[in-house]
């Protein structure tokens, strides 16, 4: 039987819990012991599939086709551990399977109740995980903040669970924040001493508290916090902000959380060593050699989270070409005039990522239409694809109002359409094409030149796919269909002959690549960007450290698809 950790979080949200689960994780894989993480997720959707990325952020994509939650897309880059349907359970799930068994009669005679119907199926959730394969200990990572109303089953669920298997099998860690209070000049325990008599309230008390904070967190601050969270001092973890998030598996090592988690769980302690993660990924992100500027041209860039794969593998394409990648987010709805194309200078790479909606779709088709002409290396995603073969459907083959019947039903040219199969599809959720599909490469094909293969497996999450009447005229015109489906029925990758490096992809790479073994596309990519700042003598930027924060949701988002 695994161990089990159970971690949650306290007094604000977006402290980084997912980070905090795949940096022990990472830890722990150090020491050769095998890892699983799950998320469990409080909202009622059944997954994040239909939510608005203003809602939600990113929603990660897993082989098998599971639409997650972005913590998901910590713990693969993280770590090795193989996630799937099964790392990702939502309340949503949870009630529409007791609803179901209900219907079918499962409980017959019974009254159907929180306690102990849900918290059950809740418990069976987390078994899961570990039932056909063999784990050392499995993490589940508890969404929502202590207090909340909506977080309490899958809290119940976790002390039940640890009174079945034992102190020496589960163990709950609580990630807290320790604000730094200017005016007083002094870090401040408090938050974190009511967050825990929350826990305690419903009858847990956590074995190790994580503190994020600005400042040191020194012995007597410690050993307050321990006293009066009722946790050993060496319970108490300092979590200071760090300037890269590949660094906190080595700042909590540096606190010595294994050896306390270890002890705990009465595992063998060994030291294990993320001398390569240090030296392959942490060195390089914090101490490169280059510098590139990238544009990200989306309609959610204003959002940290909406596009979080995209950015990080972007920083992992950085890593292996030793330079920092200086992102510039613009938003799509912001390109217009020639005036606004300025926008771009000292640019030296465009990725269009992956989207719904027809909005800010004019101003992507600009920028891949700048890029084009102008041979900045290009790379689309997903949407970006298929606004790159919208692009140059209207203004490389003359076919005007070019357009994919997403956006208009009626175009004369529908260059991206609906695959039969899709077009009687009514449910939203769930539904699009999703998970790995393999994909055949072209030789003599930039996509040939990255990975090095044949045959390669992509992640997918969309509805429309490249309209095959339209493949002679692009092919004629230097629009090389690089990779296509074993079927060939499916067109998954474009390229650009003439072009130094113009390459548009129908799946998401983003979702596999990973700090010490780059996407090769990315790799790739960036490679190119350095190669067109060079030529141009352009004078490289100066790489900025910090991530912008969350804005609110604009007026334009209520009622549009998002699926
Ligand atoms: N909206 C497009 C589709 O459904 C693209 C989706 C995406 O970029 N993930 O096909």
């Amino acid at each position: 039987m695994p161990k089990h950790i159970f971690v949650t979080g306290g007094v604000v949200s977006s402290l980084g819990k997912g980070i905090a689960s795949a940096s022990i994780a990472k830890i722990l894989e150090a020491k050769g012991l095998k890892v699983a993480l799950q998320k469990l997720d409080p909202y009622l959707n059944v997954d994040p599939g239909t939510m608005n990325p203003f809602q939600h952020g990113e929603v990660y994509v897993t082989d098998d086709g599971a639409e997650t939650d972005l913590d998901l897309g910590h713990y693969e880059r993280f770590t090795h551990s193989t996630l799937g349907r099964e790392n990702n359970v939502t309340s949503g799930q949870i009630y529409h399977s007791v609803i179901t068994k209900e219907r079918r009669g499962d409980y017959l005679g019974g009254t159907v109740q929180v306690v102990p119907h849900i918290t059950n199926e809740i418990k069976e959730r987390i078994r899961d995980v570990s039932r056909n394969k063999r784990y050392d200990v499995v993490i589940s990572e508890v969404g929502g903040t202590a207090g909340d109303i909506e977080s309490l089953p899958f809290l119940e669920a976790a002390r039940q669970f640890r009174h079945e298997v034992g102190r020496e099998n589960s163990l709950f860690i609580h990630l807290t924040l320790v604000p730094f209070i200017r005016a007083a000049g002094e870090l401040k325990t408090k938050p974190t001493q009511h967050s825990v008599g929350t826990l305690r309230e419903i009858g847990i008390q956590p074995d190790i508290l994580i503190c994020r904070t600005e400042k040191k967190l020194d012995q007597g601050l410690k050993d307050k916090i321990a006293l009066f969270c009722n946790v050993e001092p060496e319970a108490v973890i300092e979590a200071r902000d760090v300037a890269s998030i590949y660094e906190c598996p080595l700042t909590f090592k540096d606190e010595e959380i294994d050896k306390v988690i270890c002890q705990k769980l009465k595992i063998e302690y060994k030291a294990g060593s993320l001398h390569d993660w240090k030296k392959n990924v942490v060195d390089k992100a914090l101490h490169p050699k280059h510098s590139v500027r990238i544009a990200v041209v989306g309609k959610y860039i204003d959002l940290q989270d909406a596009y979080k794969s995209i950015y990080e593998s972007l920083k992992h394409g950085g890593i292996a070409n030793d330079a920092a990648v200086v992102i510039k987010k613009i938003n799509s709805e912001h390109i217009g005039n020639a005036r606004s194309l300025e926008q771009f200078k000292g640019v030296s790479g465009i990725l269009v990522p992956g989207g719904f909606g027809v909005r800010g779709i004019e101003g992507k088709l600009r920028a891949i239409q700048f890029a084009r002409e102008k041979k900045i290396p290009f790379f689309g995603i997903c949407l970006g694809m298929q606004c790159a073969a919208i692009e140059f459907a209207r203004n490389a083959l003359d076919m005007k109002g070019a357009h994919s019947t997403e956006f208009n039903k009626k175009t004369p040219y529908p260059v991206i359409s609906l695959l039969e199969e899709q077009q009687n599809v009514k449910n939203m959720g769930g539904t699009m094409r999703l998970g790995a599909y393999p994909c055949q490469i072209k030789k003599d094909t930039l996509a040939h030149k990255a990975y090095k293969a044949d045959e390669i497996s992509e992640r997918h999450r969309h509805r429309y796919e490249f309209n095959n009447e339209y493949r002679e005229k692009f092919q004629k015109a230097g629009m090389k269909l690089s990779g296509v489906s074993p079927s060939g029925k499916l067109v998954e990758m474009i390229e650009l002959e003439g072009h130094p490096w113009f390459l548009a992809v129908q799946f998401h790479p983003e979702f596999k690549s990973k700090p010490d073994g780059a996407h090769p596309l990315f790799r790739e990519f960036v490679r190119h960007a350095l190669l067109y700042q060079n030529e141009r003598g352009a004078k490289p930027p100066v790489p900025e450290s910090h991530e912008s924060p969350k804005i609110s949701v604009p007026e334009q988002e209520k009622g549009e698809i998002h699926a």
